[in-house]
């Protein structure tokens, strides 16, 4: 089964993904300009944003790394890869974060360890991506063996985990001196080595997503989407390094939309895959409970139906009406017209009967061959006859032409109901329709063509 990921994008779903995007650079446009703004110091800001990038990009990992296992499609295994390496890398800058679990920062981190850590988090992910993206078509997507799927979901998803975990170890210990200087105001982009590094890697693995996929399936537009979010967010970085300005906290909130739009992405997928079901489920139970010629309801859910309708009858102590219809002469007809004008014969009185079944809870089935049986609940055995003479009626309206005396296609119908405190005979299912059988038999012998009622004795 195939992703609904990468499944072609709809023009709405390329119109709405398009909007997002353009909200996204209005947003960095009016952000940038004044991006050294200094606003009111919250200071759980950054770690609860850390928090959530770890959660949403976890979760996408987990959802994405599923879908590879059952899709076998490697860019989506890749793309697990990239948000597996940035939940782990974001982790570890904060808790290696002076000030917010110790005053240093654990694990014994220096001052630089947290900023490296976002380095390694926002130039891993495009390059993570930029590989997902180049891998696209080049792993098989055909299933070939369940231990080849391990070994990818490993490749694809564990590797990326285990780098962010070693980078974060090289962060601790490698001596290193501090990628940035953000207390020089003077000079906002001190250090904008790196950062102009990072940004060119968004926009070239934007430039990777938009010539290997050419936006084609939604999986492509809101890669693109996520990566725009990056983009944003490191040159939001570049432009104000200060904390607690505009600038600063606007690309924290770029920095949770990155994985924010896949778990997004990936919540849809999952709703739209959940209605498909539903509606693959009813139309199999429909099927499953019809007659494939005629359309009504098969024997087995009569069996089911009328037994139970039988119990609710008896609980409470209402009638059950059960009429047995047998199409008269039909054996002549299809000897006449061939089986499959036959057919079609059938088809039309299935369709007469079960116009005069219409109240809840009635309905029609398809005993066997040309014998139809109607079931009605709540229904006393006056009732019954009238409906099965109108039954009667109904079939001898539609004028088919046979090649029996009487030049018409009719039916004889036999009546039985399980009245209240009847006789025993009636007690079971199966009594009530060998009566109505009976009965039906009753109007076979007395000349076809009519309906017959067996009347209890009380
Ligand atoms: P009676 O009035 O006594 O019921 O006579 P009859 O000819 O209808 O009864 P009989 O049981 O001898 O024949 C029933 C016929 O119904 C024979 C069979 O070929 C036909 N029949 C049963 N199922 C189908 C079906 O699905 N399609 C067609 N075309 N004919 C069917
Ligand atoms: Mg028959
Ligand atoms: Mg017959």
């Amino acid at each position: 089964m195939d992703s609904l990921l990468i499944g072609p994008a709809t023009r709405k779903q390329a119109v709405f993904a398009g909007t997002c995007a353009l909200l996204v650079l209005l947003t960095f446009a009016i952000a940038g300009q004044r991006a050294h703004q200094p606003l009111p110091a919250i200071t759980p800001f950054m770690p609860m944003c850390a928090l959530t990038v770890f959660t949403t990009s976890g979760i996408a990992a987990f959802l994405l790394g599923a879908r590879f296992s059952v899709t076998q499609q490697p860019m989506l295994g890749a793309l697990g890869g990239a948000y597996a390496f940035t939940a782990i890398t974001v982790a570890l800058q904060l808790l290696m974060f002076p000030g917010v679990f110790t005053r240093t920062g654990l694990f014994g981190a220096g001052p630089q360890s947290a900023a490296w850590m976002w380095v390694f988090w926002h130039a891993g992910f495009p390059l993570l991506v930029i590989l997902a993206a180049l891998i696209r078509d080049r792993l098989p997507s055909k299933p070939i063996g369940l231990p080849r799927i391990d070994v990818w979901t490993w490749a694809l998803i564990g590797v990326p985990t285990a780098l962010a975990a070693a980078l974060g170890v090289f962060a601790i210990h490698a001596n290193l001196s501090a990628p940035f200087h953000a207390a020089s105001e003077t000079n906002a982009v001190s250090g904008g080595r790196i950062g102009l590094v990072i940004c060119s890697l968004d926009a070239l693995a934007i430039a990777v997503v938009l010539l290997k996929g050419r936006l084609r399936t939604v999986l492509d537009l809101w890669v693109t989407i996520a990566l725009l979010a990056s983009l944003a967010d490191a040159s939001l970085n570049l432009l104000s390094m200060v904390q607690f300005t505009l600038g600063w906290y606007v690309a924290r909130v770029f920095s949770m939309l990155a994985p924010g739009v896949l778990v997004c992405l990936l919540v849809w997928e999952v709703t739209a895959l959940y209605r498909e079901l539903s509606e693959a489920h009813a139309s199999l139970l429909h099927t499953s409970t019809r007659d494939a010629l005629t359309r009504v309801y098969n024997r087995s859910y009569f069996d089911d139906q009328f037994r139970r309708e039988f119990d609710r009858a008896t609980r409470n102590g209402q009638p059950l009406s059960l009429v047995m219809i047998d199409v008269d002469n039909f054996k002549d007809y299809n000897d006449a017209f061939g089986h499959l004008r036959g057919d079609a014969c059938l088809s039309e009185i299935a369709k007469a009967l079960a116009g005069t079944a219409r109240r809840p809870g009635d309905f029609v089935a398809r005993y066997g061959g040309e014998e139809f049986a109607v079931v009605l609940p709540n229904t006393g055995s006056d009732e019954a006859s009238v409906i099965a003479e109108q039954a009667r009626l109904a079939i001898v309206q539609l004028g088919l032409t046979a090649p029996i005396p009487g030049g018409q296609v009719t039916i004889s119908a036999g009546c039985a109901t399980n009245g209240q405190n009847t006789l025993s005979t009636l007690s079971t299912p199966n009594a009530l329709v060998q009566t109505a059988d009976a009965a039906l038999y009753d109007a076979k012998r007395a000349g076809r063509n009519r309906v017959q009622s067996f009347t209890p004795r009380q």
